[in-house]
């Protein structure tokens, strides 16, 4: 008999996720994570009284019921909804594609005018696609286009995009920039999903909340003595890199990161909104939050004095960075499918989350998948 039923490797939401269910039904678990902290990419640092995104903006969203309410019923979430606005050369423009952008964009103000003048720019990039004989769009460049014309492509997302993956939109995959809404109403929700918003207190409360009762230890890394953690759990959760789990065996899976500048700033409110995209080539970084407009609303903006800015600046991932997120193309996809074949064949380690199962996932489908891992694990 082992001291722990489990081991998890990895206090994210992944891992807190797990953690929570298996412990609600008896098992024995311990969770180690390498940073000085717990919650991973979703942990907040409170700064003059603001909780500070430390890994990047985090918003939740879902159309689950089912998560939703499991969420709400370790914290409860406030009304935060995310309506980013994009600076393009001074000028600003509403996120995501609405009529507040086409109005802004090109003066129209019914949906049938808005409708005409995308129609007959994607008419434009049409012929020219076909000059070239092609029929489906075959890069982001060309899908961008075809979904709302050159003028909000050449303002709103050429920059952005090439900011953000280091690459020019000619020799990106199309599908990245499928998933953006193009809507023909006023509606400035960047995200069509039923349900969201911040935790009430932020997000290391969900976490505190998922982890009470439960042994935990910071600072740990796994590899750092991997024999002593192998011998300690009957199970493995490993929510880390994949690779790494292998000893690179054969060869490293690359990543894209994000470098953030934060500055505290002497006024209450600096943009007036969470999120401000920088969509033009020539400002280095990609966007600007401000972080207390994700909890703090209306006047309570102005009972806070101060206010904390990150800056966000999309950088090549190398040993050492936090890796954020996976590369979609060919070679990442191949290696990861010989790492996956090597998970497969493992008796007693179970991997989940973004780093172990190499995918770029939302928290909502994450604590899904842990929760599916654990439906698994009961049935055994
Ligand atoms: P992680 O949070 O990365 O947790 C893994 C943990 O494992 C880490 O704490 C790490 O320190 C630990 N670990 C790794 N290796 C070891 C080791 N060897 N030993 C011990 N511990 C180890 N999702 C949304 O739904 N909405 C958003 O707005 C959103 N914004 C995002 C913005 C950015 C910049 C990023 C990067 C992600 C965003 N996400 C967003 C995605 C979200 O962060 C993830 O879905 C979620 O945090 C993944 O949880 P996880 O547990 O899989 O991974
Ligand atoms: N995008 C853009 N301009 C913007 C915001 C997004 O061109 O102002 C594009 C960009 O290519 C990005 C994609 O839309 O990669 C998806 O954006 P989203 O904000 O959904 O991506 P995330 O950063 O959350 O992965």
């Amino acid at each position: 008999m082992k001291q722990f039923d489990y081991l998890i490797v990895g206090s994210g939401l992944f891992g807190a996720t797990f953690a929570y269910l298996v412990n609600r039904v008896g098992k024995k678990c311990l969770v180690i994570d390498k940073r000085p902290h717990l919650g991973g990419n979703v942990y907040c640092e409170n700064v003059e009284g603001i909780n500070v995104h430390k890994y990047g903006a985090h918003i939740f969203h879902t159309s689950d019921k089912q998560i939703w309410e499991f969420v709400n019923s370790i914290v409860e979430f406030n009304r935060y909804t995310n309506s980013p606005v994009a600076n393009y050369k001074g000028m600003l423009y509403n996120l995501p594609f609405n009529m507040n952008t086409f109005y802004q964009m090109w003066g129209v103000v019914t949906p049938e005018q808005a409708f005409a003048k995308i129609e007959a720019q994607k008419q434009e990039a049409l012929s020219a696609m076909r000059a070239e004989g092609a029929t489906e769009p075959r890069n982001l460049e060309e899908q961008a286009l075809m979904l709302v014309g050159k003028d909000i492509y050449e303002k709103l997302i050429k920059g952005y995009t090439e900011k953000q993956w280091g690459r020019k939109c000619t020799e990106l995959p199309a599908f990245i920039i499928k998933r953006l809404p193009v809507r023909l109403v006023f509606d400035n929700n960047y995200f069509n999903d039923k349900y969201q918003g911040i935790p009430i207190g932020g997000y290391n409360k969900l976490i505190d909340g998922l982890l009470a009762g439960i042994e935990t230890k910071t600072g740990t890394d796994f590899f750092a003595d991997r024999v002593h953690w192998e011998g300690l759990a009957e199970k493995i959760v490993f929510t880390g890199k994949i690779d790494e789990f292998y000893d690179y065996r054969f060869g490293k899976l690359d990543y894209r990161t994000v470098r953030f500048e934060d500055e505290i700033l002497d006024t209450p409110n600096y943009q007036g909104n969470a999120v401000i995209n920088y969509t033009e080539r020539d400002v280095p970084y990609t966007r600007v939050i401000e972080h207390k407009h994700f909890e703090m609303f209306g006047q309570e903006v102005y009972d806070v004095p101060k206010t904390i800015v990150s800056r966000e600046y999309s950088v090549e991932w190398t040993d050492g960075l936090e890796p954020y997120y996976p590369v979609n193309d060919q070679r990442n996809g191949e290696l990861y499918k010989r790492y996956k074949a090597l998970a497969d064949n493992e008796q007693n380690v179970l991997f989940g989350g973004r780093l172990a199962e190499y995918k770029y996932y939302d928290m909502a489908p994450v604590i899904a998948s842990a929760m599916n891992l654990f439906r698994m694990q009961v049935e055994i």
